[in-house]
């Protein structure tokens, strides 16, 4: 029998794993169980990726995670069948009823548009429109879908040249006249690519609606189809007009959670439930009953109202984390490098140590617009308690109140894309647009889980039915 490991890159190396799966008589796609000095492991060797190394034999469990086996603790393997796996989705042609309101999706790439590749082990962007619908038909119960892939790549590198395209792309369909727009996206940034549509594109008719998944859609955990299929609901159906991140509200798949694109974020960084509202209550849920708003202070669907759009960005801005001992020359270097705006957060109510004064005084100097958020990312900014607040505000930082720091990052770039002028880009910078700054936050607007407690247990059941 000849057997291979499934990658042909490193062909006339010895390798430990190929010539135990030769002597095993184990091909890559063999249901297995393998016996090793650690246990017996259960489950469909996998081909060896480009990046693995020549040690491990890599199995895919039933559970549907992946796990490595050294080859020099197996002691035999014993083969039980085949199954080679095609992730290849079909591609179906979307159908059409004319009496369903017209979404358009728009694809970006993420996990949400991303199924594995054997062959390199990474999970690939691979958005396709027959695709989608070959693997979620369920969307045609709820509309007629366009779909067309804008970008496809890892959220990380989502970027002013993509937010301005995807403002631009979703300007445009809405002119064209559309019940909703959806738009897949990696979840790693999608609180800022929501943010900055929400300052780009404004008063929107319709919801805006961006999606993403935690886990590919060949993982039996995935929650791509049902986040899609919350968002393409929303899309369709829901009154609220702005820009929303729809993602798993609870651990289950029971709802949907409505997020304001401004005032979201990512907290976990693999839960499915990951993207939480923070400082507020979110804008509703969504189930397969529809769609349920938990407050009235939404923009309305209104589809005569027209969209602006105001899609400029400055990058020569950043997002500076204070922590403890930092020194003055990481301020210095972003003005000596031409920054035009630098978003602080600071600790607390909004500080940094004392040696940074002279780098913030330079910075006022060389024009620089610099603002305070707070990393505690609850809270406001209230620089008038402490002395030292006074100091560094006295040094020309602004406090920007409640707005989360990556929300004021994005902020300060889209301000700086239209006005250098010290007062005017106050004025844009503290001047809510949607959301960003609230006058208050409510007490069940701090929902940080807690299991266990049993107070907090009672309290999330109260809210969330
Ligand atoms: N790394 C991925 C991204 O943000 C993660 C995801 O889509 O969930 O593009």
């Amino acid at each position: 029998m000849s057997v291979t490991d499934g990658n042909d890159d490193y062909k006339g190396y010895r390798s430990p794993t190929l010539e135990l799966l030769q002597k095993e008589e184990a091909p890559v796609w063999s249901e297995v169980t393998v016996h090793t000095s650690r246990g017996d492991f259960s489950g469909l060797i996998l081909p060896r990726s480009q990046t693995a190394d020549q040690l491990h034999v890599v199995l895919k469990l039933a559970t549907g995670y992946n796990i490595g086996v050294r080859w020099d603790t197996v002691r035999s393997i014993d083969v039980h069948g085949r199954k080679e796996a095609h992730y290849q989705i079909p591609e179906k042609a979307f159908p059409h009823d004319p009496r369903k309101p017209r979404v358009k999706l728009f694809g970006t790439g993420g996990t949400i548009a991303s199924r594995l590749d054997y062959r390199t082990g990474a999970v690939i962007p691979a958005f396709s429109p027959g695709e989608l619908y070959g693997s979620v038909p369920e969307l045609a119960d709820v509309c007629n879908m366009e779909t067309e892939k804008l970008y496809g790549v890892f959220s990380e590198n989502m970027g002013p040249e993509q937010w301005i395209g995807t403002a631009k792309a979703v300007a445009a369909e809405i002119a064209k006249g559309v019940a909703g727009i959806v738009i897949g996206h990696g979840t790693d940034t999608m609180h800022h690519t929501a943010a900055v549509l929400s300052f780009m594109v404004q008063d929107p008719p319709v919801p805006i609606v961006m999606v993403g998944s935690q886990r590919s859609s060949d993982r039996p955990s995935s929650d791509a189809a049902i986040n899609l299929i919350n968002a393409t609901r929303t899309a369709a159906t829901s009154d609220i007009a702005e820009v929303m991140v729809c993602m798993f509200g609870p651990t289950s798949d029971k709802y949907g959670l409505l997020h304001r694109g401004t005032r979201v974020r990512k907290m976990h960084s693999s839960y499915r439930s990951t993207f939480r509202t923070i400082g507020d209550i979110p804008l509703g849920k969504v189930d397969e009953d529809g769609v349920t708003p938990f407050r009235d202070d939404y923009k309305r669907r209104r589809p005569d109202r027209e969209v602006k759009l105001n899609a400029v960005f400055d990058d020569r801005v950043s997002l500076v984390y204070y922590y403890p001992a930092m020194k003055p020359d990481i301020i210095d270097s972003l003005v000596d490098n031409g920054y035009k705006g630098i978003i602080i957060a600071g600790t607390g109510l909004g500080h940094v140590n004392k040696p940074l004064y002279p780098a913030l005084a330079r910075a006022r100097e060389a024009g620089v617009h610099v603002y305070m958020t707070v990393q505690t990312m609850w809270g406001y900014v209230q620089m008038y308690v402490y002395e030292t607040g006074r100091e560094i505000m006295e040094l020309g930082v602004v406090p920007a109140a409640n707005m989360l720091p990556e929300v004021a990052y994005v902020k300060l770039g889209w301000a700086l894309g239209q006005t250098h002028d010290h007062d005017e880009v106050r004025r844009i910078m503290l001047s809510p647009v949607g959301g960003e700054t609230t006058a208050r936050e409510p007490h069940n607007g701090y929902l940080v889980f807690q299991g266990g407690i049993p107070e907090v247990d009672a309290f999330i059941s109260s809210h969330w039915k």
